[in-house]
C-alpha cells in the first residue's frame, strides 16, 4: 500500500504531486543504481561515522547559532543566525558535495561529473574531488564562465576540468544536458553531483537527506540559547531548495514552527526579470523531475533573473513544491534590491557580510511582522565575499 508519510517522498520519488524520475531511457541504469543503493549506504554506520568526521574536522561543523542581538532589537523580535557561512568554501553546498562524494566512492565510481551555474557548486565539488583525490569535470554555460571568472580559475586551480557549453542560452539549464549527456555516455565510472534538492528521484531527498545535518544542530542548538524547545519560524532563502531543504528538515512535522522561504523577485515578479518560481510557476518537468517552472505560454523555459547568482534557476526542488502546495510553507519573493539593502543592514548592525542569496532570507524581516516574543531562526546560507563587486556595484560604499 502506498502511503505518503508527512514529508518524505513515495517509493517512486513523488512528494504529493511532485518528483518522480523523468529520464532518457539511456538514464534508467544510473538512475535505478542510485535509487536501489541511497538510502542504505545513507543509513550505513561506516559511512555516517565517515561522513560525520569529514563534516566536523573538514569543513567546519557544527556551524553556530549566532543570537544576533544588534539585528533583534533593529527589529523587536529574537533573531538567531545559522551560520552556514562559516563553513569550508563559504556556504552549505559542502554539506551535500562532502555526503555524495562519499556515496560515489561506495558505488565503486572513478570519475565525478557535475553542473554550475553560477560556480558555487562548482567549486565545492572540485573541493571535495581534491579532498577525495577523484577526476572532476564541471559543465558550465559558456555566459557564466565569463561572469563568474573567480569561480572558474578556483575550480582550475582544485584540479577540475571546466568545459564551457556554447549550446542554448550558455547558462544553467544549458549546463545541465551537457552532464547528463555526459552520464549517458559514461554511465559506468561517472557519478553525476547534483548541487541541490533537484533532478530526478533520489537526488531531492538525498541531497536533503544531506544537507538536514543543518536542523539536526538546532535541535540541540536552539534550546541552549533561547531557553525554548522549539523556534517560532524558521527563514530561508530558495533556489532549487537545498538550504531551506536542510534547515526546515527536522521541523517539517511540527506544525507549530512556522517556515517560511524567500525566492528572488529579481526586479520584480512582473517585470520579466526574475526568478520566482512559485510565484508565478506552473507545473512542468524540468531536470527530470516534476515541479514548479517558470515556463511561457508555449511551455518554454523562461532565463531567470536574479541579483544574486546562486537563485538565478527556472524551478524549484519538488519538496519545495510540496511544502507551497500543501500551505506547509509560505513563500515570498524578495526584489533585489530588498535583498541588498538587508546586505548593507547585516553588515553595519552585526559584522557579518552574507551572500546576496542569504539575504532574501533575511528581507523577509522587513516584510513580516514579527513579535517580541517571538524566537526565529535564519539560516545564512552563505557569505557575502564572493559577491562584493555586485554588491558595490549596486550600494556603493
Ligand atoms: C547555491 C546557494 C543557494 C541556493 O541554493 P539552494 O539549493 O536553494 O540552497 C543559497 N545560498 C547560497 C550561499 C548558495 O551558494
Amino acid at each position: 500500500m502506498k502511503t505518503q508519510t508527512s514529508f518524505h517522498p513515495d517509493e517512486k520519488g513523488f512528494y504529493g504531486d511532485f518528483g518522480g524520475a523523468y529520464v532518457p531511457e539511456m538514464l534508467y541504469p544510473n538512475v535505478k543504481e542510485l535509487q536501489e543503493k541511497y538510502l542504505d549506504i545513507l543509513e550505513d554506520s561506516a559511512f555516517r561515522e565517515e561522513y560525520r568526521r569529514l563534516l566536523n574536522d573538514y569543513a567546519g561543523r557544527p556551524t553556530p547559532l549566532y543570537p544576533a542581538a544588534r539585528l533583534s532589537s533593529h527589529y523587536g523580535t529574537h533573531v538567531y543566525l545559522k551560520r552556514e557561512d562559516l563553513t569550508h568554501t563559504g556556504a552549505h553546498k559542502i554539506n551535500n558535495a562532502l555526503g555524495q562524494i562519499l556515496l560515489a566512492q561506495r558505488l565503486g565510481k572513478r570519475r565525478i561529473i557535475a553542473e554550475t551555474g553560477a560556480g558555487q557548486h562548482g567549486v565545492a565539488t572540485a573541493t571535495v574531488c581534491a579532498r577525495m583525490g577523484m577526476s572532476c569535470t564541471v559543465y558550465m554555460g559558456a555566459l557564466d564562465v565569463q561572469r563568474q571568472r573567480p569561480n572558474v580559475e578556483r575550480m582550475k586551480l582544485l584540479g577540475a576540468t571546466v568545459v564551457p557549453v556554447h549550446s542554448g542560452n550558455q547558462t544553467l539549464k544549458d549546463a545541465v544536458n551537457e552532464a547528463l549527456r555526459d552520464w549517458i555516455t559514461h554511465p559506468e565510472e561517472t557519478y553525476y553531483l547534483i548541487g541541490s534538492t533537484v533532478g530526478p528521484h533520489p537526488y531531492p531527498d538525498l541531497v536533503a537527506r544531506l544537507q538536514s545535518v543543518i536542523s539536526e544542530e538546532l535541535l540541540w542548538q536552539f534550546p541552549r540559547q533561547s531557553g525554548r524547545d522549539l523556534p517560532d519560524a524558521v527563514l530561508a532563502c530558495v533556489g532549487g531548495g537545498s538550504n531551506a531543504s536542510g534547515v526546515f528538515y527536522h521541523y517539517l512535522d511540527k506544525p507549530q514552527v512556522r517556515l517560511l522561504a524567500a525566492e528572488a523577485g529579481g526586479q520584480g515578479v512582473a517585470t520579466g526579470h526574475t526568478a520566482a518560481t512559485i510565484a508565478l510557476g506552473r507545473t512542468g518537468i524540468l531536470h527530470g523531475c516534476r515541479s514548479y517552472v517558470i515556463q511561457d505560454d508555449d511551455g518554454q523555459i523562461t532565463e531567470p533573473y536574479s541579483v544574486s547568482a546562486g537563485l538565478d534557476y527556472p524551478g524549484i526542488g519538488p519538496l519545495l513544491s510540496h511544502l507551497h502546495a500543501t500551505g506547509r510553507a509560505a513563500f515570498y519573493a524578495v526584489t533585489d534590491d530588498e535583498a541588498l539593502a538587508a546586505t548593507r543592514l547585516l553588515a553595519r548592525l552585526e559584522g557579518i557580510i552574507p551572500a546576496l542569496e542569504s539575504a532574501h532570507a533575511l528581507a523577509l524581516l522587513e516584510k513580516i511582522p514579527f513579535t517580541a516574543d517571538d524566537h526565529i531562526i535564519i539560516n545564512l546560507s552563505g557569505r557575502g565575499d564572493k559577491d562584493m563587486e555586485t554588491i558595490l556595484k549596486h550600494i556603493g560604499e
